[in-house]
């Protein structure tokens, strides 16, 4: 059975990312495609969006208005970008503006975030009503806090029947909670404002509105759902999660091998066995002015956030210098971290790019020994699959998708030859320690070392058994014809 499916996000590569999100939203269509899913992706009409719809070489029409969309006109367009099926919610009100998609150019969140991601929220609903012409959606695929009214206002409007809602969690740490006050502004019923409904902690959650109503929860690793339901890693809403287990499943995020694929990849020399990334080391190190070295050279692409273990690689980075490894990080965020790279990269052996940069990201990979990811919890993690793909070995720490993709070299893995990575635990400076001591033993034992790229390079981590998944559940809930 055919399936539409309406994908709700914030973000989608390669038009708008701030992370993994966009990576997973704008790969999905195209993986789904393959199992007669025909998935159009509602996204919000930041400038860069819009331009991109303005550039591209198909016919752009509107599909649909809104004379009220939260303090403004709201025109819904359609039309392809990227190979993608955009509807894109063009509010100038809204989204036409400076800064990031999230925050002022001060570097705070929008004061009205909630309610740029509520009118998000309120045309996907208004598209299962049936607001579009001649495409009415079986499912609604809602991405994170900002898709997190979907299931709340399709009910609201009636429409429970018309479409299936399906809540994926990308990262539980981000909850998209609001003011009570806002309740009337953001169209929702007061009387849902209790612990069964979308009241956190006296606040309206979002994150939590699309778990209560959705009819399946999902999020990006089998682990990862496992750990939500724990009050270690559920922050505050594993309750409800253990409340909604019997809909809750994990299916792990793929990547997109056509963007990333060492073999056709424009970005770097294109390799098919690991001896490929020699070139690549030699430009890497130029360009970041390290020093030559015969030791592993260790990356990591990432935000520079609490949650990704920064200061626990700060920490043990000694051992990786003593033992004659190298150290390359591109990433932003937090100030106190970026500063502390900075102070790190004093020397031949460290190098920092403090910035965004898609290309670079490439370049790193293709370049690497080792691809570092010591996060203190990882819904799903990315760049430990580009490292697979990329022959780049991961070290990772044991938790969410991290657990779930890689296959650590324990005694046993190595005689089988089946290990693809490190993993540590717990997660802490002192066993990231033990971690890098082990990276350069293997590294030093060249054969060894060579199993396991060839091991990690062959390891699939595509789109194909997670698209069939999330093709089984669409078909689940989709209401028959
Ligand atoms: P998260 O979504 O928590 O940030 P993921 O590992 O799931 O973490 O995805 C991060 C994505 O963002 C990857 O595609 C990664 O390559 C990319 N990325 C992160 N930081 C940077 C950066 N500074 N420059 C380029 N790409 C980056």
């Amino acid at each position: 059975m055919k399936v539409n499916v309406l994908s709700v996000a914030s973000e989608c590569a390669p038009l708008v990312k701030t992370g993994g999100l966009a990576d997973v939203v704008g790969a999905l269509p195209a993986a789904v495609a393959a199992e007669d899913i025909h998935m159009r992706t509602l996204l919000p009409g930041y400038p860069a969006v819009i331009k991109a719809l303005g550039e591209a070489s198909g016919k752009t029409s509107v599909v649909a208005t809104e004379p009220d969309l939260f303090g403004g006109k709201g025109r819904l367009l359609a039309g392809t970008v990227a190979g993608l099926d955009l509807l894109v919610l063009d509010a100038p009100h809204l989204y036409d503006r400076g800064g990031s998609i999230y925050l002022s150019p001060k570097g705070r969140d929008w004061p009205d975030n909630p309610e740029r991601f509520a009118a998000l929220s309120w045309m996907a609903a208004r598209i299962g009503m049936g607001a579009i012409k001649d495409w009415q959606p079986g499912v609604i695929h809602c991405h994170d806090w900002q898709a997190g009214f979907v299931p709340e206002y399709l009910h609201d409007m009636g429409g429970s029947g018309r479409a299936g809602t399906v809540m994926t969690v990308h990262n539980i740490a981000f909850q998209g909670n609001s003011d009570p006050a806002k309740i009337d502004t953001l169209r929702l019923r007061p009387s849902r404002m209790t612990r069964e409904g979308f009241e956190f902690w006296g606040r309206v959650s979002a994150l939590k509105a699309g778990l209560i109503v959705a009819d399946r929860l999902t999020t990006v690793s089998p682990t990862y759902a496992r750990e939500l339901m724990t009050d270690a890693f559920g922050m505050g809403l594993d309750g409800v999660m253990r409340m909604r287990a019997g809909v809750l499943s994990g299916i792990l995020n793929g990547i997109d091998e056509t963007v990333w694929n060492p073999a056709t990849d424009p970005e770097i020399k294109a390799y098919k066995t690991p001896r490929g990334k020699t070139a690549n080391k030699t430009a890497l190190r130029k360009e970041m002015g390290l020093g030559k070295s015969d030791g592993p050279l260790c990356v990591m692409v990432t935000r520079l956030t609490e949650q990704k273990g920064v200061d626990l690689l700060l920490e043990a980075l000694p051992v990786l210098v003593a033992r004659g490894g190298q150290l390359a990080v591109l990433g932003s965020g937090d100030p106190a971290f970026e500063d502390a790279l900075r102070a790190a990269a004093r020397s031949e052996q460290v190098a920092v790019h403090i910035g965004y940069d898609e290309g670079m990201s490439h370049r790193m990979m293709a370049a690497g020994d080792a691809i570092l990811v010591p996060s203190r919890f990882e819904p799903c993690g990315l760049t430990q699959l580009y490292g697979l793909r990329y022959g780049t070995i991961p070290v990772v720490g044991l938790t969410g998708g991290l657990a779930d993709t890689v296959i650590n070299a324990s005694t046993a893995a190595l005689d089988m030859q089946a290990a693809t990575g490190i993993q540590f635990n717990p997660i802490t400076a002192q066993s990231l320690r033990g971690a890098l001591n082990q990276l350069c033993d293997l590294f030093y034992d060249s054969k060894t070392w060579a199993i396991l790229q060839k091991n990690a390079m062959l390891q699939p981590v595509g789109w194909g058994p997670s698209a069939r998944a999330y093709a089984a559940l669409y078909r689940d809930i989709a209401p028959s014809p």
